[in-house]
């Protein structure tokens, strides 16, 4: 049933006609490769640069520049995956071309590929289309605020629901517009974040392998059609400013002596090779360039000549291998920012004697590598860390309203003797608390945990996990960590029973029903457990499908009715989604629960770890015999002997108001017959 019920959601949402302007976004199938740009083949280049007929890739730039049917230039389209790394919700890049005027503004945006879930399968990808359009005719070099602005910035308007998408989107635009901007010298831009390199006492071979200090590529011999047992290429590389790294590497003379003569923005750049070619190459030798290896960051390319080398020989250090060539480099203009990440680029070239003496195989190897904070420390913040400070400086309000209700509602947990002394109080306040969350939580802030957040999360884990993703999305991080905190010590049900906007609204559907007279709906007990099992299938079929291929798990995760409920109007979807909606809003009425006891992915996820809660609802041994909980649980929680699972007690703890009750738990009404006679008794005697 789930499998089926999965499949025909996916291929609902995958043919959702909600958005009514697709070609305004994607155009690639997955994401572009680096240097991938093609005006005249996938790329609608045109599009973002207004009046541009024709384009020209120049030699060795990834970037084209357009001209108009005169002939005449008219700016420049780079796609932003050339330039800058910037990683959206999805932990994948906001693929987006994006065109420059020759006065330095944007002139065009498009996303030419994503893989942001919200606007996979929620809210319609015509209001990223609609963001980025907001940035035509902005100066690359201006100030953007998402969001409110004061006078001095570019306030642009968010999207509701997706803020981490578009503040990404955001960076993602200005980096590129900036980068190639920068690079076709229409714009000045400090090209490196204010940083210094760490000051240490010098490191040994290991410590510099341990910290990451140097880079390594290896180009083995099988990969150039060879054989042997050295590598053909082992090359060790980095900067070595800072005396932990270039006073073991190069001695304390050479190295000193080396920094001094460095002019502002000018770094030390150490290559060490230990495979049987050299990294110098036969441009070295006819035109002092070494045209065999050159780094890259964004758009700078950085290329040696012979007045920026130093030829170091066979260095040997303690602990490293046996290098056979070592060379110390000025990276010269400002080239290379070493806050950033770095690709070093070595062209490989090797004699083919089966096409002719003179025939040459070239093969091109790359890797990237970070300088580390224990070498460079940037001043502020890091790239990913601005983007999770801006997203959870966006909304301070929503923040503080969200973390307060959910805080509210673990304390009435933490003080719950008084929550459970009085049943009639507690059925209030929990009518209220569901109200609550239904309006603040679901209609008013948005924040409705969902499946497709766990499996976000455990892609991450899977692959490589990264904070910024946790903390990129403050009502994602704070609603998990109350999730998390509650669920070990009181179960899933006070996240479920109490937070879940839509869990929430379901039950006082059927709290209305009752009050409307409308008649009830209640499966069976046997079909009943054997109905709620339903859920876990459908949790697995999404784990499943989610490690197989993210996009479509998230498209199949269709089947909660979040996004139609609490972002996206029901009405503007798919006919198959609106009926789903209905469907389900409907037989609220008249079932209690029905997506949470029986479809709920994320409710099932729950389940699971509150088997083991530490602090279920009081029993005592009497409850073995009584019935008068079992009757009265919603969820059908009590087994027939008395005991509660955890996994489907939604935590309204009636049962718990019952067991302080004198007047209901039949133990507590003996004693207190047994206390009546025994003072009337004692009054009698008197
Ligand atoms: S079962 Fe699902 S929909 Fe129901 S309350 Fe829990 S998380 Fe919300
Ligand atoms: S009555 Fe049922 S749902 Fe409510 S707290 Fe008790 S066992 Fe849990």
């Amino acid at each position: 049933v789930s499998w089926f019920a999965l499949l025909w959601f996916a291929a609902a949402a995958v043919a959702d006609p909600g958005d009514d302007v697709p070609s305004r976004v994607g155009g690639r199938d997955s994401v572009p490769e680096r240097g991938s740009l093609e005006c005249e083949e996938r790329d609608p280049c045109a599009d973002v640069l207004p009046g541009a007929s024709r384009f020209e890739r120049p030699e060795g730039r990834p970037y084209a520049v357009g001209y108009n049917d005169a002939g005449a230039r008219v700016g420049w389209v780079v796609l932003s995956n050339d330039v800058v790394d910037v990683k959206g919700y999805s932990g994948k890049p906001l693929s987006t071309l994006v065109g420059l005027t020759e006065s330095g503004a944007i002139s065009g945006a498009r996303v030419v590929h994503h893989g942001e879930p919200i606007l996979l399968v929620g809210i319609p990808e015509g209001a990223l289309a609609d963001f980025v359009d907001q940035y035509v005719g902005v100066p690359a070099t201006a100030q953007v605020v998402v969001g409110e602005s004061d006078e001095a910035a570019v306030a642009v308007h968010s999207v509701s629901g997706a803020t981490v998408t578009v503040l990404a989107q955001n960076q993602t635009l200005l980096g590129a517009a900036r980068a190639l901007g920068a690079d076709v010298g229409v714009i000045t831009v400090d090209v490196a974040r204010p940083g210094a390199f760490v000051q240490d006492e010098p490191w040994s071979w290991d410590r510099m392998v341990r910290e990451e200090a140097l880079g390594h590529l290896v180009v083995e011999q099988a990969e150039m059609g060879g054989s042997g047992d050295r590598p053909f290429l082992d090359l060790w590389f980095g900067l070595a400013d800072a005396p932990q790294v270039g006073v073991p590497l190069l001695g304390e003379h050479v190295w000193r002596r080396a920094k001094e003569a460095l002019q502002p923005g000018e770094h030390l750049f150490v290559a060490f090779n230990a495979g049987t070619t050299s990294y110098k190459g036969s441009g070295f030798v006819r035109g002092g360039i070494f045209d065999r290896f050159r780094l890259e960051q964004g758009l700078r390319v950085q290329t040696f000549h012979d007045h920026d080398y130093t030829n170091l020989g066979a260095a040997r250090i303690e602990g490293a291998p046996q290098f056979t060539e070592a060379g110390l480099f000025v990276t010269r203009d400002a080239s290379l920012d070493p806050g950033e990440p770095y690709r070093l680029i070595f062209l490989a070239s090797q004699y083919d004697t089966s096409a002719g003496a003179f025939h040459r195989d070239f093969r091109s190897f790359e890797v990237e590598h970070r300088t580390p904070d224990s070498v460079y420390q940037v001043e502020g913040w890091s790239a990913a860390a601005e983007l999770v400070f801006s997203t959870w400086k966006a909304k301070p309000l929503k923040l503080v309203a969200v973390a307060g209700w959910l805080s509210m509602i673990a304390g009435l947990f933490v003080g719950r003797r008084w929550l459970t002394g009085n049943l009639a109080r507690l059925k209030r306040i929990h009518v209220g608390v569901m109200a609550g969350s239904f309006v603040l939580l679901g209609l008013v802030l948005q924040v409705q945990p969902s499946i497709t957040q766990l499996l976000t999360i455990l892609g991450s884990v899977v692959g490589e996990w990264r904070w910024s993703l946790f903390l990129s999305d403050p009502f994602l991080f704070v609603s998990w960590i109350f999730i998390a905190s509650v669920l070990f010590v009181w179960g899933r049900g006070v996240f479920c029973g109490w937070a879940c906007p839509y869990g929430a609204m379901s039950e006082l559907s059927f709290k209305l029903g009752r009050k409307l007279g409308l008649p009830e709906i209640e499966l069976p007990l046997a079909i009943h457990r054997r109905a709620r099992l339903v859920r876990y299938g459908i949790l697995l079929t999404l784990v499943a499908t989610f490690l197989v291929d993210a996009q479509t798990g998230e498209i199949a995760a269709e089947i909660e009715p979040f996004k139609s409920t609490f972002y996206v109007p029901p009405w503007t979807r798919h006919p198959l989604l609106f009926g789903w909606w209905i469907a389900l809003f409907a037989s609220s009425f008249v079932t209690w629960r029905p997506f949470c006891q029986y479809l709920c992915p994320l409710g099932a996820s729950l389940a699971i770890p509150s088997y083991f809660r530490v602090s279920g609802p009081r029993r005592r041994d009497f409850c073995t015999n009584c019935k008068i909980c079992t009757r009265t649980c919603e969820p059908r929680a009590i087994g027939p002997t008395g005991i509660i699972n955890g996994a489907d007690c939604l935590n309204c703890m009636e049962c718990e108001a019952n067991y302080w009750d004198h007047d209901v738990c039949p133990p507590l009404i003996k004693e207190k017959r047994t206390r009546a006679k025994g003072a009337a008794a004692v009054k009698g005697s008197a």
